[in-house]
C-alpha cells in the first residue's frame, strides 16, 4: 500500500476514496472517511491532515496520539 508522499496534505488534496488510517499502540486500527471529519471538530477542507494526529484518541485504551497515522485508499 503506497503512502502519500506529499509533506502535509490538506483534505482537499485527498483523492477519491482515500481515507485516514490510525493504528494505536494497543493494536486497534481504524479507517476514517474524510467526509466524516469535515464539518466536525473544526475541520475544514483546508485543514492539514497530519495536524490532526495529536488529537485522535483510541476508543479502546484511551491513549493518544496514535502510533501510526497514514493516508491510503479505502479498503472494501
Ligand atoms: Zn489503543
Amino acid at each position: 500500500m503506497p503512502k502519500r508522499t506529499a509533506v502535509d496534505p490538506t483534505f482537499l488534496d485527498l483523492a477519491t476514496r482515500e481515507c485516514i488510517n490510525l493504528r494505536c499502540r494497543c493494536g486497534r486500527e481504524v479507517s476514517i472517511a474524510p467526509f466524516k471529519l469535515i464539518g466536525a471538530y473544526g475541520v475544514t477542507q483546508h485543514t492539514h491532515i497530519f495536524s490532526l494526529k495529536e488529537r485522535f484518541r483510541c476508543r479502546k485504551c484511551k491513549r493518544r496520539p496514535p502510533k501510526d497515522f497514514w493516508v491510503a485508499k479505502w479498503q472494501d
